[in-house]
């Protein structure tokens, strides 16, 4: 292709951006999150504060699904056309990996969708937790090049945050887990797409520059059976649980003098404004959003 077809195919694709834009500012735009439970989700106030600061006529709704009728709800909400797509959150996103269309990498990575968007080939699978926790851990000074991270946990979260970990240039991942197993295949998977990245924690082995909790436990105020040594050096403490007062683990970890610990409402806003932009191709102040949450 010579640079006069390049040029032209450019200006098209920016028009097409143009009149997508356009159209999607004067018709409402239906999205939704399913889950189950959902009740809790913040989803719905974050995304509505995203479209106000762009004057985007949205809709979005809580849907909750059975745990065997996520293809049957997908299906039924996805029939209107004024549909722009979904987030999915537990315990669906590997039942919405399976019904899109297409895939983008991350979510082949994560071995999740979090995200849907309606195009017109079809429907693509997205994942974007991993951009979410990469984001706001940047975006609170943590270095992720060449750092020796350590999750506990080996569910979905965690997967679904590896890649983009990975893809920012850390040295290595340490898994750990209470059930071996899970923790194992999530090593094996990782290093299936990244050489050598990810291990199995160790007890002998406490020395790392961030620690992430991606265990649902800091919800019933648990923590890890795991050392304290890991906090004893740690730079960064990480909670991916988001309550309206530190966490349990994140109070621990100060105890043990920690001195920068973070939760996880950073990531949630930050995932939630990725799937934004997918959708709409705006990118929001995430800001504005995170201090109305707290306050
Ligand atoms: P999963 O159910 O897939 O995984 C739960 C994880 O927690 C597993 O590793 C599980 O270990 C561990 N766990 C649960 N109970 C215990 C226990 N009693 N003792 C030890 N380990 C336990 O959930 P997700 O991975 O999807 O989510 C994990 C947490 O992350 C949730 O609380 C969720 O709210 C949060 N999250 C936050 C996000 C954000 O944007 N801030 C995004 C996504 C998730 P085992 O394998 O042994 O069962």
């Amino acid at each position: 292709m010579n640079v006069t077809q390049d040029a032209a195919k450019s200006y098209s694709k920016n028009q097409q951006a143009q009149v997508r834009k356009v159209f999607l500012s004067i018709t409402i735009n239906k999205l939704c999150v399913f889950g189950n439970p959902i009740a809790q989700s913040k989803s719905p106030t974050i995304h509505l504060l995203f479209a106000e600061q762009f004057n985007l006529p949205i809709e979005y709704e809580k849907r909750f699904a059975e745990t065997d009728a996520f293809v049957a709800s997908a299906e039924a909400f996805f029939a209107d056309p004024t549909t722009v797509g979904a987030n999915i959150t537990m315990p669906f996103k590997h039942d919405a990996l399976e019904w899109v269309d297409e895939l983008s990498e991350q979510a082949q990575r994560a071995g999740a969708v979090n995200t849907i968007i309606r195009t017109n080939n079809g429907f693509v699978g997205d994942n974007t937790d991993g951009y979410g926790l990469v984001t706001d851990l940047l975006e609170h000074d943590v270095t992720l090049k060449h750092a020796n991270i350590l999750i506990i946990g080996a569910g979905g979260a965690a997967k679904g945050a590896l890649p983009a970990l990975v893809e920012a240039g850390i040295n290595s991942v340490t898994i750990y887990n209470r059930s071996t197993g899970k923790a194992e295949s999530l090593v094996a998977h990782t290093n299936s797409y990244k050489k050598r990245v990810a291990r199995l924690y160790d007890i002998e082995e406490n020395n790392f520059d961030v620690v992430i909790n991606a265990t649902s436990l800091s919800l019933s105020g648990d923590l890890p059976n795991i050392t304290d040594k890991i906090f004893e050096g740690a730079p960064a403490v990480y909670d991916m649980v988001y309550l309206s007062e530190p966490t349990a683990f994140l109070k621990h970890a100060q105890t043990c003098g920690c001195k920068t610990t973070i939760d996880g409402l950073g990531m949630l806003i930050n995932q939630a404004a990725r799937s934004f932009y997918l959708w709409f191709g705006e990118e929001p102040n995430t800001q504005l959003v995170s201090d109305r949450l707290r306050g």
